[in-house]
């Protein structure tokens, strides 16, 4: 039996494939690469390039392949373009959910972990963020993965189905073989974005407000390695396979640091001076973001490995020196 992992050639799921394989684990990658790269797939996982949204091409997986879980990455995840084409993620991450377990329902597929994200809290009432905590979403990202955690909610009452959800803070970090990391295009993350300067990609980085109410007015947020973030999804798949109930986890590394903090670090990790200029506020970003993932490490026996920022900005570097276009060839 093989587990299937949608998105599985992009950042989270790239990374989350190779701790599969290398727990060996059968893998079968479905991508429609809008987003995801080819060369990230990795060579001993399957791979069916189709969208989720097509009924047909979900069905016929399942029809080929003996699937026993599903983990869940198949979905658009900018916070800005949210707020500018925000029917596209209506589209794309509520119809694909839609289509996709209606197909997991006639086959009888009945467990999934699937990707959400810090961003179903919006402004937070109350630091560390428990899963328990209301749910008021400021942006449309954060509305549609909201959503989806619903369609499972109420999907798992009605039929056998069992879903663990994954709330992610801010993923970050690459792959320790410097064969794969985070590549998008455009980028829109900060910490990919502040190594395009010294890549000799970027002038300066930029600051999206210096008013919040923090300690030096920029954002907070809780960064989380994404091999980390992947080790949390096999033991989700773990945790379904013992006949646990579907559950809900936040994952982060509960430590929060500011814009500038992030900076200085990489700073460090570089050697660069990286010069910063002050923006207005990016809409929809809540000020303040650090998750409680006490839960995850009780339940689920998650034990995060890289908890330090350099640790995690210096794989990043890893990545983004060796490969400063990405997947692309320069
Ligand atoms: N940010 C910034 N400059 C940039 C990109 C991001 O100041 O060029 C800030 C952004 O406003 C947020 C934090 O960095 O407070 C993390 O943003 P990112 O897009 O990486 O992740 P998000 O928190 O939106 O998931």
């Amino acid at each position: 039996m093989a587990i299937l992992v949608l998105g599985g050639a992009g950042y989270i799921g790239s990374h989350t494939v190779y701790e599969l394989i290398e727990r060996g684990e059968d893998v079968i990658i479905v991508d429609n690469l809008e987003t995801g790269h080819i060369e990230a797939v990795h060579e001993k996982a399957k791979f069916y390039k189709g969208d989720i949204r097509d009924r047909a091409f979900i069905d016929s997986v399942f029809e080929k392949e003996e699937v026993e879980a599903v983990i869940h990455f198949a979905a658009n995840s900018l916070v800005g373009e949210s707020m500018i084409n925000p029917l596209k993620y209506y589209d794309n991450n509520l119809c694909g959910t839609k289509v996709l377990l209606e197909s997991m329902v006639a086959h009888h597929i009945d467990k999934i972990v699937f990707s959400s994200t810090a961003a179903t809290y919006g402004e937070p009432k109350s630091i560390p963020i428990l899963e328990t905590d209301a749910t008021d979403p400021t942006n449309t990202y954060g509305e549609t993965k909201l959503s989806m955690e619903k369609m499972f909610k109420w999907t798992s009452k009605a039929h056998d189905l069992r879903y663990v959800s994954l709330r992610y803070f801010n993923a970050c970090g690459a792959h320790k073989s410097g064969v794969i990391g985070e590549a998008h295009a455009p980028e829109t993350h900060l910490i990919p974005l502040i190594l395009q300067v010294p890549n000799g990609q970027r002038e300066a980085i930029s600051i999206f407000g210096e008013d919040y109410e923090t300690k030096d007015g920029t954002c907070v947020r809780d960064y989380i390695h994404v091999t980390d973030l992947a080790q949390a999804h096999i033991l989700a798949v773990d945790y379904l396979r013992k006949g646990n109930e579907s559950n809900i986890f936040n994952l982060g590394n509960g430590v929060g640091f500011t814009v500038k903090e992030v900076i200085d670090v990489a700073r460090e990790v570089t050697g660069h001076p990286i010069p910063a200029k002050a923006e207005p506020r990016r809409a929809g970003d809540p000020a303040k973001l650090i998750a409680s993932s006490e839960k995850a490490k009780e339940v689920l026996g998650w034990n995060p490995e890289y908890t330090s920022l350099e640790e995690i900005i210096s794989s990043a570097w890893r990545w983004h020196q060796n490969h400063p276009n990405g997947f692309k060839q320069a």
